[in-house]
């Protein structure tokens, strides 16, 4: 299996010696936190060191200066996604369907919050000064290859319209705004909201953690936590005693965490362009540094960096045994394929070259929306199950989660995503092989749709395999 285990062969001499990654490649890390050693007690103990785990340190401590917040990291702050992520920050949720009120619509405090949820991050950005290249540009979904992309581009502007957000949201833009905007091959209209803003990932966990500490949180690196039970949990060398526990370990739960095989790991990734000349960028656009992605089964992301290179991310692949990844770099096949993917969209880049390859692992939990849960008897609790939209919705539920932990009554505890109810029941995905062969099967369907609209354009064979993948990733 080389696609799985390979590195890709597209660095030179000098960045083969470089972190696969963009986003840490050159980034001076803070000095390692120590592991914990020891006995201790703290008021709330948060398990994951991602943006999860951090704003709700974070908002814990606004909300409670004295308070004591431990926090625990398996491996390093930002291992797991939200080191390694496409920087979209967003304010929506994947899956709102779920959150609608008898009407069919998401309830009007629900969709405030989430417009309002960019701006809001970035005004707490800005006070703590965390230097994260933000850049508010909104997000343009482009119908950018086939026609049939058109009719989904229209169908998504219709369910963000059925779900309540308005022209201001969510509009469409004709090919011409299109082409004004980003410059793809084939520009066939797209769905543009403002909501949706432009950071570079590891600066903004970097930088969260840097707060955190500041406010007082003890932070623990290399230290896995294991036997999570109510006020209590095992380390490899110490223990922790505490009234509150939140579990935040997404799409890295692993044995040890409540939400093993719960929230389960799949994989995306991307690669990274040079930084590419003026006269480049004037060739594919992206003036206002929007975040774009094309209506491609393989859920592309694309965002362009504050040193003008463009990264190109999209769906990855589901490790054996639904293990999360671990490694940053991603193989060769892989990276090929997305490279792909960026010269479908833009032929303009042919001959530009690629830097970087690397990839991750996002939680999907088994009813496939995200959630805010806790748990009032065991004062447990854990935010999560983004499926790859956790960037923004981290700040949202963070500050949600450090809401319902201090007892405090809030709009924010009555969001239609909050559950109040034990961890152990948020339901099990089905045991190995079946999540793995579902998604293989998927990403056949999805490989098979591609395939025959390249060789044989919009025909009776590609329209049905397209309406079978309607069925398996709907809107
Ligand atoms: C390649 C990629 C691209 C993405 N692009 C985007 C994007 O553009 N926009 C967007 O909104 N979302 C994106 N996402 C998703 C987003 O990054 C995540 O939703 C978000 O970072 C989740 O944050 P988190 O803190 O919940 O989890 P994570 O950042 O995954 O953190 C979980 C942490 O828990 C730790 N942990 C696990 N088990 C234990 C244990 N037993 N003890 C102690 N620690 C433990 C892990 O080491 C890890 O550091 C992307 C994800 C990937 C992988």
């Amino acid at each position: 299996m080389r696609w799985l285990d390979t590195p890709i062969d597209i660095l030179t001499d000098k960045q083969r010696l470089a972190s696969p990654s963009l986003w840490w490649d050159g980034l001076s890390r803070p000095e390692p936190e120590p592991p914990l050693e020891t006995a201790i007690t703290a008021d709330y103990a948060i398990v994951g060191g991602g943006y999860t785990g951090l704003w709700t340190a974070y908002f814990l401590k606004k909300k409670l200066p004295d308070a004591d917040v431990v926090l625990i990291e398996a491996q390093n702050i930002g291992h797991g996604a939200s080191g390694r992520n496409g920087g979209w920050l967003m304010g929506t949720l994947e899956g709102l369907s779920a959150f609608t009120d008898t009407n069919g619509k998401l309830p009007a405090a629900a969709r405030a919050q989430l417009n309002t949820l960019v701006s809001r991050a970035e005004q707490v950005l800005i006070e703590e000064g965390i230097e994260c290249d933000f850049h508010h540009g909104g997000c343009v979904l482009a119908a950018a290859r086939h026609s049939s992309q058109v009719i989904r581009a229209q169908e998504t502007l219709a369910h963000f319209q059925r779900l309540g957000f308005t022209d201001d949201d969510y509009h469409w833009l004709t090919p011409e705004e299109l082409t004004a905007r980003v410059k793809v091959a084939n520009p066939g209209g797209a769905v543009f909201t403002p909501h949706v803003a432009r950071v570079q990932p590891a600066k903004l966990v970097i930088g969260l953690a840097h707060v955190v500490k500041s406010l007082g949180v003890r932070i623990f690196e290399h230290t896995r936590a294991s036997n999570i039970a109510p006020g209590f949990f095992d380390c490899d060398r110490g223990t922790v005693n505490a009234e509150h526990i939140v579990i935040a370990t997404e799409g890295y739960s692993e044995a040890g965490s409540p939400l093993h095989r719960r929230v389960i790991p799949v994989q995306t990734g991307m690669v990274v362009t040079e930084p590419l000349s003026d006269i480049r960028w004037s060739e594919i656009g992206f003036h206002d540094n929007e975040t774009f992605a094309d209506f491609n089964r393989a859920a592309t992301y694309l965002q362009r960096t504050a040193d003008h290179r463009l990264v190109i991310g999209a769906r990855g692949n589901y490790l054996p045994g639904g293990r999360p990844k671990h490694t940053l770099g991603d193989t060769a096949f892989i990276g090929q394929y997305r490279q792909q993917i960026a010269l479908d969209l833009f032929p303009q880049l042919e001959s530009v070259g690629f830097t970087h390859n690397w990839g991750g692992s996002v939680g999907v939990p088994r009813n496939w929306h995200p959630h805010v849960i806790y748990d009032r008897f065991s004062k447990m609790g854990t935010a999560g199950g983004y499926i790859g939209e956790g960037v923004g919705a981290s700040f949202l539920f963070g500050e949600t989660l450090a809401g319902l932990l201090t007892g405090e009554s809030s709009e924010l505890g009555e969001m239609p995503w909050v559950q109040r109810r034990a961890l152990g029941e948020l339901r099990r995905w089905e045991p190995e092989p079946f999540p793995q062969l579902g998604f293989k099967a998927t990403t056949l369907a999805f490989g098979a749709e591609e395939w025959l609209l390249n060789r044989y354009g919009e025909s009776l064979a590609a329209r049905a395999v397209g309406w079978l993948c309607d069925q398996l990733d709907p809107i």
